[in-house]
């Protein structure tokens, strides 16, 4: 019995009877290729370096998801910020919309971590080890996927693979942590080393085998874009006009040729498999790859370069730009709007976040005096720049004692500390076992708030008294 093969057109990655095809695209040295070079090395080292920055001695970047705390850029985000974040994602997803709208999938090129890493870090090893395309495709053939060159290649991703998880790692948990991480022996933080371990694996199975079909497949940017981009957005294109009728030959082709010669440099090249002649497709992911190679192809036949380049579909049908048209004038003033509001939440938000609570198994305790005593838990997150002594303060009952062992209570600029404060009244402050107080925190003129809070007693009056 035959295998099942496919009528129409499959993804790039396979074949029509369903197995695998090997994308291994043929580098066109250009100077797209060596801009974007610059830009993914500037890349590279920004994302490595940044978990070791520091603002005033706090992580520049900290996405602690166990406590829901998270550092952006030195500004501390706790769990009750949820709207603020909120409005700061929303801020960067209408954000992608313009650019997109703009620049079409220009962050798939330049930008995307699958991008820079496959096309600047991973593919250059393979070709290093395996000599270029032609050996990749020569393995490829004879199915020798454990040859010694293909072997050292998985070693030096493993490795390369190692280094980008404990980085990826480091923003989630710090580098302090990370390092700690790396000196104990496995068996000492198996969880720990379990969570490294399992990133390794996903980066070393992403760059070795998924690849490039994680932007064909699993990213839903690319099936976003026929809603995110409109005829004026700029896209890596064939201009059509100019290449058509393409024809292979020289000097000696008919006189009305198009400009493509047929030789399917754009197609060797790309690194999603596809031909860009064929029109915008969801798999190009505009790396330019493929406007270097034609380039190259027209200086050889003395033709102008740009038949593959930057420009929009109506740009190429000769229809004038227009910069402002909806959805470029419908985006960034939906993104001022929610940015604006971000920005302003954020510099008027109160420079601590206090919370109190009720403490201990029982709600209150009969002292051996026959005094009352409520045990309140305070929790102060500091929010400021500086470190400051948080004062804690009970009013609203006369004759009541305070015992606050830590107060002040010192916390350090993003830091957040708990601490007890026991409150001692008669048992005749209480009626119907409530009584109002009101706790307050100052931190000389650098904070001071006010917060009501209800102490618990004995709702009935003491043996022997009157009700
Ligand atoms: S590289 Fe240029 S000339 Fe060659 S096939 Fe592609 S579009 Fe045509
Ligand atoms: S068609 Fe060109 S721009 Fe698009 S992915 Fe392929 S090589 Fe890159």
């Amino acid at each position: 019995m035959t295998a099942p093969v496919a009528s129409g057109r499959v993804l790039p990655t396979l074949n029509t009877d369903g197995s695998r095809n090997w994308i291994r695209p043929k580098v066109s040295d250009g100077k797209w290729w060596r801009r974007r070079r610059i830009v993914a090395w500037a890349l590279i080292a920004f994302f490595v370096s940044l978990p070791w920055v520091r603002i005033a001695g706090r992580p520049a970047i900290l996405l602690d998801v166990p406590r829901r705390e998270f550092t952006l850029f030195g500004t501390t985000f706790l769990p009750t910020d949820t709207l603020l974040l909120m409005l700061l994602l929303f801020s960067c997803l209408l954000a992608v919309f313009l650019f997109s709208a703009l620049f079409g999938r220009v962050w798939c090129g330049w930008g995307c971590p699958q991008t820079v890493y496959m096309e600047f870090v991973f593919r250059p090893i393979e070709r290093l080890f395996e000599g270029g395309r032609s050996g990749s495709l020569i393995l490829d053939r004879e199915r020798r996927w454990l040859h010694p060159r293909r072997l050292g290649k998985y070693v030096a991703y493993l490795a390369i693979s190692l280094v980008l998880a404990h980085t990826f790692l480091a923003y989630f948990v710090g580098t302090e942590a990370l390092a700690r991480w790396i000196r104990l022996s496995p068996a000492e933080h198996p969880a720990p080393f379990l969570v490294m371990a399992t990133t390794t694996l996903l980066v070393f199975t992403d760059f070795t085998w998924f690849r490039e079909q994680t932007c064909l497949i699993a990213c839903p940017y690319g099936r976003w874009q026929s809603v995110l981009l409109d005829r004026q957005s700029m896209i890596v294109a064939y201009d059509f006009n100019r290449g058509e009728p393409r024809r292979k030959g020289g000097k000696d082709r008919p006189a009305d040729s198009g400009d493509c010669v047929a030789c399917n440099a754009c197609v060797t090249t790309c690194p999603t498999g596809i031909d860009i002649r064929n029109g915008l497709q969801m798999e190009c992911i505009h790396c330019t790859q493929c406007m270097d190679a034609c380039d190259h192809i027209m200086r050889a036949v003395g033709k102008p370069e740009g038949l593959i380049r930057y420009a929009s579909r109506d740009a190429l049908e000769g229809k004038a730009r227009h910069v402002l048209r909806p959805r470029t004038v419908l985006y960034p003033a939906a993104f001022s709007l929610a940015f604006g509001s971000f920005l302003f939440a954020l510099n008027t938000r109160a420079k601590a976040d206090v919370t109190l609570l009720r403490s201990g198994a029982e709600p209150f305790a009969i002292e051996a005096d026959g005094r009352v005593s409520n045990q309140v838990r305070v929790k102060i997150a500091n929010r400021s720049t500086e470190a400051h002594q948080y004062a804690i303060t009970v009013a609203g009952v006369d004759g009541a004692q305070v015992i606050a062992p830590e107060s002040p209570l010192t916390v350090k600029p993003g830091e957040t500390r708990s601490t007890s404060v026991f409150v001692l009244l008669p048992r005749d402050a209480f009626i119907r076992g409530r009584r109002d107080v009101t706790v307050t925190i100052s931190a000389g003129d650098a904070y001071r708030a006010e917060f009501p809070f209800n102490l618990m007693g004995p709702a009935t009056p003491a043996p022997g008294t009157a009700p």
